[in-house]
This record gives C-alpha cells, structure tokens and sequence, in this order.
C-alpha cells in the first residue's frame, strides 16, 4: 500500500508538470486516503474489460487497395503499407491484440521482423497499448505527434492519468512529427495530418494509392469523437474544444476517397470486405462521399456533447 502510494504520487506528479521524468529526491508526503487510489469505479473497470474483450475479436486480415492491408481485429484497426524496403505498421491496438496483428501480417506473406516504422492514430489505450510489444519484436521506430507523446512515453490516458483501466504499457518515441510531417519508406509516403481533439496529438494519416489505373487518396482518420473526454470544467486538456472545431474545419477540406480508421466501423471497413468481388474488380473501399458525411455527423455530436457538458457542469465556454 505503501509503495502504491508513492508511485501514484509520483506519476500524478510527473504528469502534471510534464517536464522532468526524474523521481523525486524526497520521499513524497503520504496522499490522503481518498487521493490514495484510483477513483473505484468498478462499473467502468467492467466495462472497460467488456469491451477489450469484444474490440480482441480476430479477424482474416484483408487487402485493401494497393500495397495496403488491413491487420487489425474485428474491432481495432491495425494497417499495413507494405513496400520492397520493409513495411510501416499504423496502430498497435490492445496488448492482447498483438498476437492477432502478428498473425495477420505472417497470413499475408509479411513479417513482423519487416516492419521498420510504427506509426499511432492517437495515444489511448485501445489504439496504443500494443505498440510497445510491437516495437519490441519488430525493432521499428515509433513516430508520433507530439502532443500524443507525454501519453505514449507515460503509459497513461491524457487528463485521466489515474483511471488505471485507461492505462497502456509505455512506449518510447524516437522521432516527434509535426503537422505535414512525411514517413517515407521503399516509394511509400505516409503524410501526418493533425487533427487534433479526441487526443491531443490526434494524427490522421493520409497517402495516395495507385490502382485501377487511377489514384486514390487514402486517409486512416484518426477520431472525433467526444467518448471519454471532458470538455468543459477541467477539461482534459486545455484548448481541446477548439482543437476539435479545427478538426471539422480542417476535414472538410479534405479530399479522401479511401476512408479508414482506427475502429473499423466508422466506415463500415469489414462490411465493405464482405461485399468486395473475390478477383478484386470492384473494391467498395472507394468510397468517395463517406468521409464528408461522417464528419458532419461527428461536428453535430460533438455540438451537443458539449451542450450537455456545459449543462451537467454549470461550466462556461467561450463561443467562437
Ligand atoms: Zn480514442
């Protein structure tokens, strides 16, 4: 109980003035009781275990047009771009989930042991938690934004550092991207859009596939979605209402014809497999106004999540 109290107090510590990853040299005054644990919430633990248990689901990994792959589980999206130079793997899903990726990869001909860059939509668990497994059999890089690095480096989920059945084994980051920041690997192009919201460091990535004698633009939209993010009060972290008004704004200017996603039924990816001809002469993956609509949608929860915040809270916000 001891110990947990100290290392509790020190990751609280280190998450809230984000700059020195030293431990203190004193031992930190004991946290009252109540501060000594996470909040109990057992509902939520259960439900978060629920749904690991239903996101872990395996699935056939599929092609998806040109050299891209899907290697995720039934509910975790997990892509593969492949070239003749080793691959970049995008999103790590579950610890649990590793397996599967494995797996998928070795199904379709590919190695894991190949895979020189991994990539993340956004720093949450449930997208984030297998990549530290994942760089560790592969020996890849970690590439992400920085806003999303304290959370990936810190193992936790930003704002709700104590929730422990949020928390993801820490992954270290060798290269910080920015904004319109590139991965390049063996021809393939891999462009960093920040879309920030959901995570601080929200990342969609976009590239163009080549096939059918035509060009494509691909984009792994990262997330909009409110799900377990305060918005108002303590919000979990600051600036994120405007984060995510630029992220409409910022989608609405985006061409993409290849909608995917860290979760698979944002665009209804392993329908759209289902319903694909077997010799790959139709390709439902091509689906030009999805994207569009689904941000829009996205825009008008996000508006009232943030209503009802603002009315459950009593908090205020300044209105653009
Ligand atoms: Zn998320």
């Amino acid at each position: 109980m001891r110990a947990a109290t100290i290392i509790s107090t020190t990751l609280l510590a280190a998450a809230m003035s984000a700059c020195s990853p030293e431990p203190a040299e004193e031992t930190p005054a004991p946290a009252p009781e109540a501060a000594e644990e996470p909040p109990a919430d057992d509902a939520m633990t259960q439900r978060v275990a629920d749904m690991r248990a239903q996101w872990n689901v395996p699935t056939e990994p599929f092609h998806i047009i040109d050299n891209i792959y899907y290697v995720g589980t039934q509910g975790l999206g997990s892509y593969l771009f492949t070239t003749d130079e080793g691959h970049i793997l995008l999103d790590g899903a579950l610890e649990e989930s590793v397996p599967h990726i494995k797996a998928n990869i070795e199904q379709l001909g590919f190695e894991l042991a190949d895979v020189k860059y991994l990539l993340n939509s956004h720093a949450h668990f449930d997208h984030s938690a297998g990549l530290a497994q994942l760089k560790a059999e592969s020996g890849a890089q970690m590439v992400a934004m920085e806003g999303d690095v304290s959370a990936l480096e810190g193992g936790f989920y930003l704002g709700s550092p104590r929730i422990a059945a949020f928390n993801a084994p820490p992954v270290k980051v060798d290269r910080i991207v920015q904004d319109g920041d590139t991965v390049e690997l063996g021809g393939q192009v891999l462009i960093a859009h920040h879309t920030p919201g959901h995570s601080r460091g929200c990342t969609s990535w976009g590239t163009t596939a080549s096939a059918y004698g035509d060009n494509y633009e691909v984009l792994v939209f990262c997330s909009a979605s409110v799900a377990a993010n305060r918005l108002v009060g303590t919000p979990q972290y600051e600036d994120i209402v405007d984060d995510y008004r630029f992220t409409f704004e910022k989608a609405k200017g985006m061409s993409v014809h290849i909608p995917l996603a860290p979760h698979p039924e944002f665009f209804n990816l392993l329908e759209k497999r289902d319903a694909n001809a077997a010799d790959d002469s139709e390709n439902r993956f091509i689906d030009p106004t999805a994207f569009a609509e689904y941000i829009a949608a996205q825009e008008s929860a996000f508006e009232a999540a943030l209503e009802q915040q603002i009315e459950a809270t009593g908090a205020e916000i300044a209105t653009p």
